[in-house]
């Protein structure tokens, strides 16, 4: 389904957020007052113009009011996110994600309404740390309820060994698939001898996980 975006702040954030949208084939209007972070991108969007979002008119001129999303990606200027949220939030249609710099910023858009709060530097701070903490760790997503599917790669320890050097099921641990090369083995038979630079995703408790990566 083609989805209506638009995207408010062309910084780090908020283009990366557009491009890929773009990218996905979903149609994206960008915004940014400052023309170069516009022009900079405007070619890979449907739409990218020069304008400040904190002005009602403009934003009802660009049709904002008839997106799927509004992306408030606005850094710096903790005023002008507030009150561009505030804006969108008015407009009964689109669903509303904005970028929070700290927890009192968090606390007002939540009062406002916004549908969703993300906290870009905060995460990716997070998302660093654990894969330093954990170098074996490719990626992960957390499921809540300390419940994570974590993607490692298969060491030279591992090397040679099958799953059940992994001790999975003791752990109450499930190897979804393991990715050898172009091939994937869903599930991995018993008698899988894992290569270096295999991809396993493993699905368990995060404290579970932690302690099977001794094995890794
Ligand atoms: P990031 O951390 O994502 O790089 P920035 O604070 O650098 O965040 O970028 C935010 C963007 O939001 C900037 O490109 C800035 O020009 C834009 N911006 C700031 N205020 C407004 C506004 N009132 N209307 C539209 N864009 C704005």
């Amino acid at each position: 389904m083609k989805t209506n975006a638009t995207v408010i702040g062309l910084g780090a954030f908020g283009s990366t957020i557009a491009l890929e949208l773009s990218r996905l084939g979903h149609d994206v209007l960008g915004i940014d007052a400052n023309a170069e972070r516009t022009n900079a991108i405007a070619d890979q969007l449907a739409r990218a113009v020069t304008a400040d979002a904190r002005d009602e008119r403009v934003l009802r001129e660009l049709s904002v009011h008839e997106s799927d999303i509004v992306v408030v990606a606005i850094g710096e200027d903790i005023e002008a996110n507030i009150l561009t949220t505030l804006l969108v939030k008015s407009m009964p249609k689109p669903k509303v994600w904005a970028k929070a710099l700290n927890h009192n910023h968090h606390r007002i858009l939540e009062k406002l309404g916004a549908d969703h709060i993300v906290h870009p530097e905060h995460e990716m701070g997070l998302r660093v740390a654990r894969t330093l903490i954990y170098p074996e760790v490719l990626d992960y997503i957390s499921l809540g309820d300390d419940t994570f599917l974590v993607e490692v790669r298969a060491s030279e320890r591992l090397s040679g060994k099958t799953i059940e050097a992994l001790h999975l099921a003791e752990n109450r641990i499930e190897c979804m698939l393991v990715k050898h090369r172009a091939l994937t083995l869903n599930p991995a038979p018993p008698a899988y001898r894992f290569e270096l630079g295999d991809q396993i995703v493993l699905l368990g408790l995060l404290t579970n996980l932690r302690k099977i990566s001794r094995y890794l």
